[in-house]
Parts: C-alpha cells; structure tokens; sequence
C-alpha cells in the first residue's frame, strides 16, 4: 500500500510566496491548508488549483496577529494528523526604519513575524514528534545576515526566524522532523509595495516562481538553510564554520583578557 502524501499548512498562503508554494505543493499531489486574511483570493486560488491538480483545499481566513484567530490555526494543527508540513510564511516587512516606527508598528510586526511563526510552530511540535515525522519551513530573509541594511524591526525578526530554525534542527532532527530556513533576497511580490517600497528601485529582483522552485530544491535536499540567491554556497559554509568555531571558546570563568580592570 502507498502511503499518501502530508497535507501542507500555508500561512500568508494568498498571494506572492505562499501562494506559489501552494500551487507547487499542490502540483506535487499535496492537499493544502490555506492560511491569510483575504478569503476571496485564497478561495480563487483554491479553485484553479483544485481544478489543475485535483488536490483537496481548506481555507481558514485568519488573520495571524489576532489571538482567537491564531488559536484556531493552532488547534487545526495541533488536531490534523493529515497534515504533515508546515510552511510559515506570512509575513511583512515594516515601513522605514527603526525609528519611523511606532509601537503599535513595532508591535504588530512582531505578532505576526515572530509571534505567530513560533506559536504555530510550537502548536504542531508535539504531534510530529509523537508521528516521529513532519517538516516545518520557516520563511527567513537574507536581511537576517545584513543588519547594515536598514529594514526597522523587520531584519531582527528575520534573524530570530533563522536561530530558531536552526535550534530547532538540532533538537527536533533526531526526533524525525526536518525544520528548513529559507533565506530570500529580493524577490518581487507585494511586500515591496505593501511596506511602502518600490521594488523596481533594487538591482536584482528574483521571480517568486524560481524563488519557491529553488527553495524546494533546498526542502528536497533536507538543507537546515536554503539561500536561493547566493551563487557560491562555500561563502555560507564559511561564515557558518567561523560561527562555529567560537562556540568552543564560550565558557570561560574568566572575562577576556582586553575586558579585565586594570
Ligand atoms: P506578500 O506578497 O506581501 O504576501 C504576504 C502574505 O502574508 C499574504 O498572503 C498575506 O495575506 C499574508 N499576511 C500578511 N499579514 C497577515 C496577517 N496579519 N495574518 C495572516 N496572513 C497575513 O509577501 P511575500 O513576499 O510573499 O512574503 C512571504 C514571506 O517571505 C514573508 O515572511 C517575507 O518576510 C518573506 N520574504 C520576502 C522577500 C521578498 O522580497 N518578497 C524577501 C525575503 C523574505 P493577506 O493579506 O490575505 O492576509
């Protein structure tokens, strides 16, 4: 007897990124969950995919930053044992910089980048591990490796999504489940607008089809991290290596000799 395919969790799943992860699941055979606000165009887009690959769509409008409705995402994975993959993408990208912002700004983007992904996360933990299987894909930025880029909270919350992607490899790995970070540059979908930014101002700009397509060839490859754009993937190794060639010399029960008092 085959074993069926996992359904697939998509949050932020109605337009640009997870969008296009929807259709790619689903042309892969997957059925799909469909997570954003916008019921109108997830319920089109559920139809030209119903109608292309014959997949079963749910669609659950919630909007991730609203506690009832994040708990009703959370209850369908904690609840779905079809589900087996979770892509957490949903997520914005905050107008200005840092100090342009105001708390409520500050605030909100962090629900929904930070919060959200890990509450979600959190939630479908426990029953991969007791199904000994699951992937989860976290929706990172290369922004989390260029603080010199000024993107306000947006960069922070972006790195916190990569540290967390990669703590949790490690702990959950052996566990069974795969947890995949990727790492998109500039890639044109609504964001760019929806943040107040033209896109066509970047040198550079990826198509969000060959986005997602070479994020999943990352996802096939089980990589912890998948940098679509870089070109030479040894400049990442290396920048990982030297990270990890510190760990070593953290535990000292001494300061560093240039931090010692006179
Ligand atoms: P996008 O085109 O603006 O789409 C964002 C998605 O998130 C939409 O489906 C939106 O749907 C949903 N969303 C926004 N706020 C939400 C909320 N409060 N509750 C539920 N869903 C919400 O952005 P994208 O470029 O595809 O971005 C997807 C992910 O990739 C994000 O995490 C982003 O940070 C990351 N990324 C993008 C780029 C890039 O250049 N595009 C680069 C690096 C990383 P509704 O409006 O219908 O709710």
């Amino acid at each position: 007897m085959t074993q069926s395919l996992p359904a697939v969790l998509i949050t932020g799943a109605s337009t640009g990124i997870g969008a296009t992860y929807a259709e790619r699941f689903a042309r892969r055979g997957h059925d799909l969950v469909l997570v954003a606000r916008d019921q109108d165009r997830m319920e089109a887009l559920a139809a030209r995919l119903r109608a292309e690959s014959g997949v079963q769509i749910d669609i659950l409008k919630a909007d991730l930053t609203n506690g009832d409705d994040l708990g009703r995402v959370e209850a369908r994975l904690r609840e779905d044992e079809k589900i087996g993959i979770l892509v957490n993408n949903a997520g914005a990208a905050a107008h200005g910089g840092f100090a342009d912002q105001d708390a409520e700004a500050v605030d909100w983007l962090i629900r929904l980048n930070v919060t959200s992904l890990t509450r979600l996360t959190a939630a479908v933990v426990p029953r991969f591990i007791r199904q000994g299987q699951g992937a989860i894909i976290n929706l990172a930025s290369v922004l989390a490796l260029a603080p010199e880029i000024s993107f306000g909270v947006y960069s922070a919350t972006k790195a916190f999504v990569l540290t967390l992607s990669q703590s949790l490899q490690v702990e959950l790995g052996p566990k069974g489940i795969y947890v995949q970070a990727v790492l998109p540059a500039a890639t044109r979908t609504e964001i760019w607008e929806r943040s107040g930014r033209d896109v066509n101002q970047i040198p550079g700009v990826m198509e969000v089809g060959e986005l997602v397509d070479a994020a999943l060839v990352g996802f096939d490859r089980h990589e912890t991290v998948t940098i679509p754009p870089l070109p030479d993937a040894g400049q990442w190794e290396a920048f990982n290596g030297a990270r990890q060639a510190m760990l070593p010399n953290f535990l000292q029960s001494r300061a560093a000799e240039r931090y010692r008092a006179a």
